[in-house]
C-alpha cells in the first residue's frame, strides 16, 4: 500500500565509506566530506588509520583471486586513510551516485571519483561506499562497535 511504499523510498540507511590512501595524501578530505553533507548524508562516526595487509584483504575478501587483488592490497595499505559511517535516506544509493563509477576515467564528471580518483590506477578511486545493506552492516561493524556509533 501507499504507506509501505512510501517507507521504503524514504528509508533511512547507514552505509560505509572509505576515503582512500589517495585522497587523504591529496589534502582533499574536506572537499570530500563536504559534498556529503551538502548532499543531505550524515557523519555519524569516523576515524582514521592505516590497514595491516591482514585487515585489507578481509576487507575485500570478496575480491581474492582476481588479478587486481594484490595491487589493491598494496595500494590500500600504502597510506592512512579515513574509516566513516553516513547515514541518511537512501544513504547506499546516494553515497554510490555520488562517488561515480569505479574507474575514475569513465566516471560522470562532477562525481568524487572523476574529480579526486586516478585516472592511470582504478585502485586509486579516491572513495569507497557499500554497495548493499547487507555490505553495509558487514563493513561496519569490521571497522565499527556500536558504542562508536553516534547517530543525530
Ligand atoms: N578495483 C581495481 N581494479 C579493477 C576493479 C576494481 O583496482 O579492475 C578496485 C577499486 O579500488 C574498487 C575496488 O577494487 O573500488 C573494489 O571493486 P568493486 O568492483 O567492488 O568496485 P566499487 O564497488 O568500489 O565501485
Amino acid at each position: 500500500n501507499r504507506i509501505h511504499y512510501k517507507e521504503q523510498f524514504m528509508a533511512i540507511e547507514r552505509t560505509f565509506s572509505i576515503i582512500k590512501p589517495n585522497a587523504v595524501a591529496q589534502n582533499v578530505i574536506g572537499e570530500i566530506e563536504r559534498r556529503f553533507e551538502q548532499a543531505g548524508l550524515t557523519i555519524i562516526a569516523m576515524k582514521m588509520l592505516k590497514l595491516t595487509r591482514e585487515e585489507a584483504e578481509g576487507f575485500y575478501a570478496e575480491h581474492k583471486g582476481k588479478p587486481f587483488f594484490a595491487g589493491l592490497i598494496d595500494f590500500m595499505t600504502s597510506g592512512p586513510m579515513i574509516v566513516q559511517v553516513l547515514e541518511g535516506e537512501n544513504a547506499i544509493h546516494h553515497n554510490r551516485e555520488l562517488m561515480g563509477a569505479t574507474d575514475p576515467a569513465k566516471a560522470a564528471p562532477g562525481t568524487i571519483r572523476a574529480d579526486f580518483g586516478s585516472h592511470e590506477q582504478v585502485s586509486a578511486n579516491a572513495v569507497h561506499g557499500s554497495d548493499s545493506p547487507i555490505s553495509a552492516a558487514r563493513e561496519i561493524r569490521y571497522f565499527f562497535t556500536e558504542d562508536e556509533l553516534f547517530p543525530h
